[in-house]
């Protein structure tokens, strides 16, 4: 199938596309791409964990405290402008695209994203996207940890991107960085292997669950990646009509 005739399709029909992978696994470049080529909405859930952290942090919440933080999602002014090739979030009138990719960001996001409070407001929020823009005639890519089972286990194509390890490390210090000398690798290695740790401890999302596909990225480049998760989306599509 063409693009063209994916694009036909999806207008008649829409579509879900749940990805989920560990840090590195390079699933927001493939998510990214990928609705570009479908004429689709690109949901990061990550920046949306990401933006709450940050709102709790200026505004001196606690961390700590679970009912404050779930209490500051409720309220939270989020505006994601989620085009895929150059996504931007607003929380209020502050930008924060840039500022929740701090490194202060990733050390405290444990917090949050372990609150059972958060995750559901999470969930709600996404799944209601994922459904309006399916429901539009059009569709969304949303990736994360817990897409393809607790947000959306019923989207059309569900995904696992996985990669070893030490291909995650490289990748994760690339964009870090712009180089992956062995200094700079260790120092990526101790908060990737962390958060994963922390991460792990709330959803399930190095073994897929029934019905997920795996791809592996190890070894293929982007648009490797990006054709695989493609031939699934092609059998979704020939499969509903
Ligand atoms: O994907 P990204 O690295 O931006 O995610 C940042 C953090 O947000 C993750 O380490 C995880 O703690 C949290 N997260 C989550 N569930 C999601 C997406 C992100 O817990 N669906």
């Amino acid at each position: 199938m063409n693009d063209q005739e994916r694009r036909e399709r999806i207008a008649r029909i829409g579509i879900t596309i749940a990805i989920d992978g560990p840090a590195g696994s390079g699933k927001s470049t493939v998510s990214k791409l990928l609705a570009e080529r479908l004429g689709i909405g690109y949901l990061d859930t990550g920046a949306m964990y990401r933006s709450l952290t940050w709102y709790a942090l200026e505004s001196g919440i606690d961390l700590a405290d679970e009912a404050a933080v779930a209490g500051a999602a409720d309220e939270m002014p989020l505006r994601m402008d989620s085009h895929p090739r150059n996504p931007h979030y607003w929380v209020g009138d502050a930008e924060v695209t840039s500022d929740i990719r701090d490194p202060r960001i990733a050390l405290a996001i444990r917090h949050v994203s372990t609150n059972l409070r958060v995750r559901a407001w999470m969930a709600r929020e996404q799944r209601a996207r994922m459904m309006a823009a399916r429901e539009q005639g059009s569709g969304m890519v949303a990736e994360g940890r817990d897409i393809t089972t607790v947000v959306c286990p019923d989207a059309d194509v569900r995904i696992l991107l996985l990669a070893d390890q030490e291909a995650r490390l490289r990748r994760r210090t690339l964009e870090l960085y712009g180089d992956a000398s062995e200094e700079h690798m260790a120092a990526v290695r101790e908060q990737v292997e962390g958060r994963d740790r922390a991460d792990s401890a709330v959803s399930e999302f190095m073994e897929p669950a029934p019905g997920v596909a795996v791809v592996d990225s190890t070894g293929l480049d982007v648009g490797g990646v990006v054709e695989a998760v493609l031939a699934l989306v092609d059998e979704d599509l020939l499969a509903r009509g």
